[in-house]
């Protein structure tokens, strides 16, 4: 499978993978930055590094849910192709717990 990525979307996609995005973290290296000026800029009390960003902040979290919904699919439709049994997002109970686990 390929991709076409336009000149800017290629740029951050380096970016991303070389850890070179243009994050407070990132920008103030080297400035004696204070913590204040290190937060991140949804407001979320963390720093903000490329790990919190693509990992846990809120702002970024309905992106990675649906990238993550939509591999799950991929999957899914794949399996089906196959024909491969399989059970989506079924709850399984464990002692104090509620577990959901995307594919059995
Ligand atoms: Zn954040």
């Amino acid at each position: 499978m390929r991709y076409k990525f336009a000149g800017r979307d290629f740029v951050q996609v380096i970016q991303a993978r070389f850890n070179a995005l243009p994050t407070r973290s990132r920008v103030w290296r080297g400035r004696g930055a204070d913590e204040k000026s290190l937060r991140c800029r949804a407001g979320c009390n963390a720093r903000e590094t490329l790990n919190h960003v693509s990992q846990s902040c809120f702002r970024t979290h309905r992106v990675r849910t649906a990238r993550h919904d939509k591999i799950l699919d991929f999957i899914c439709e794949r399996l089906d192709v196959v024909g491969v049994k399989y059970v989506r997002e079924k709850p399984i109970s464990f002692p104090g717990k509620k577990l959901i686990p995307d594919l059995i």
